[in-house]
């Protein structure tokens, strides 16, 4: 049987109708950027969230290293969460390859900066301290929709104050399609409206959107000009990459508003776990589904993941357990997961 790939959202394959785009793809030397499917991606990308420019690059640890490295200088400091994919996932490349400070600083039960703890982070100009240069943050956090008004309210503060902002949205399409649940508005509608906050943008197209590789920078022309040479310095200037960016492009045309679906299904399998005991599901608000064992049950946390890869259920974590929803998925799938853990609890 075909296991059911829960770890990430990350291990879907590229569909036929991708595969075809890709196969259909003008090339040409990216470097001497006459890639016309590249061009025309970062053209997309940069006019669908409303910004001036656009950098396609191989991954989003890349694209936001392009982006600490754009921001900030030798010194100079950025303020972000510590569960954020930027300081904690990243080897520290903004410390190791550009001198650039983390100030990390803990999470809201929502995923959120508390105001006050930004305000108290950055600090007044003077030679003991980092110069405080830019706010980072994350949507979705842990699949955790930050509400529209504090991402509003926390670049406002960061401006004000004098600092740059990045968000890292490697799944801001899946922020847009939760928060267009909730307005009524459409995705790209929403996916804008959170990316025109900040000064520059990070999305992943090998997320939930289906692609098999890539994500853009996008941010002014000026911006990603000097991202542009920070690529070349990571060794992420590819040459026929329109094979890959057209991929992506069939991925922004395709599977944005279908997010929906995997939302439904992390939802689905949320309910399929209800009432087994030493189980805490945490309500998903999008595709990413924790499941903390407590008590008893965390003494088995061993034996269940064991049983489940027996049952070709796939998912990381230990004592809480993650499982994302992706194109690959369905709700048999996700079915078969949950009878695969009621099993093993006896239930
Ligand atoms: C996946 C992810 C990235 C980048 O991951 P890559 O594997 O380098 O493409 C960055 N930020 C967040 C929030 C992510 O989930």
């Amino acid at each position: 049987m075909k296991p059911v790939d829960l770890r990430s959202d990350t291990v879907t394959r590229p569909s036929a109708g991708m595969q075809a785009a890709m196969t259909a793809a003008p090339l040409g030397d990216d470097v001497f950027g006459d890639d016309p499917s590249v061009n025309a991606l970062q053209e997309k990308i940069a006019a669908m969230l409303g910004f001036e420019a656009a950098l396609f690059v191989p991954t989003g640890t890349q694209s936001n290293l392009c982006a600490i490295l754009s921001h900030c200088q030798r010194g100079d400091e950025y303020i972000v969460g510590q569960m954020q994919h930027s300081y904690r996932w990243e080897a520290g490349g903004g410390a190791v390859f550009g001198s650039v400070q983390p100030q990390p600083i803990s999470h809201q039960p929502d995923g959120t900066l508390a105001l006050a703890d930004i305000e108290a982070a950055i600090k007044p100009d003077d030679p003991h301290f980092a110069r405080s240069r830019m706010l980072a943050l994350e949507n979705t956090l842990g699949g955790k929709l930050l509400p529209f008004a504090y991402v509003e309210q926390a670049t406002a503060l960061a401006k004000s104050k004098g600092l740059t902002t990045h968000l890292d949205g490697a799944r801001l399409f899946n922020a847009a399609v939760a928060q267009a649940a909730q307005t009524g508005g459409s995705a790209t509608h929403e996916a804008r409206r959170i990316a025109q906050c900040f000064d520059t943008v990070s999305v992943c197209f090998s997320k939930g959107l289906g692609a098999p590789v890539g994500s853009a920078l996008c941010g002014s022309n000026e911006l990603i000009g000097r991202a542009r040479r920070v690529r070349k310095m990571a060794g992420g200037a590819m040459r026929q990459a329109g094979v890959l960016a057209a991929a992506a492009s069939y991925a922004l045309d395709h599977n944005i508003e279908r997010l929906q679906e995997d939302h439904d299904l992390a939802m689905r399998l949320a309910r399929g776990l209800q009432g087994i005991e030493g189980l805490v599901v945490e309500p998903p608000q999008t595709n990413i589904l924790f499941v903390d064992l407590t008590g008893s049950a965390r003494d088995q946390a061993d034996a269940l993941l064991k049983h489940l890869a027996g049952q070709g259920v796939m998912a990381t974590g230990l004592y809480r357990l993650r499982f994302v929803t992706h194109l690959d998925v369905d709700a048999a799938g996700v079915d078969r997961a949950a009878a695969a853990i009621r099993s093993f609890f006896g239930r």
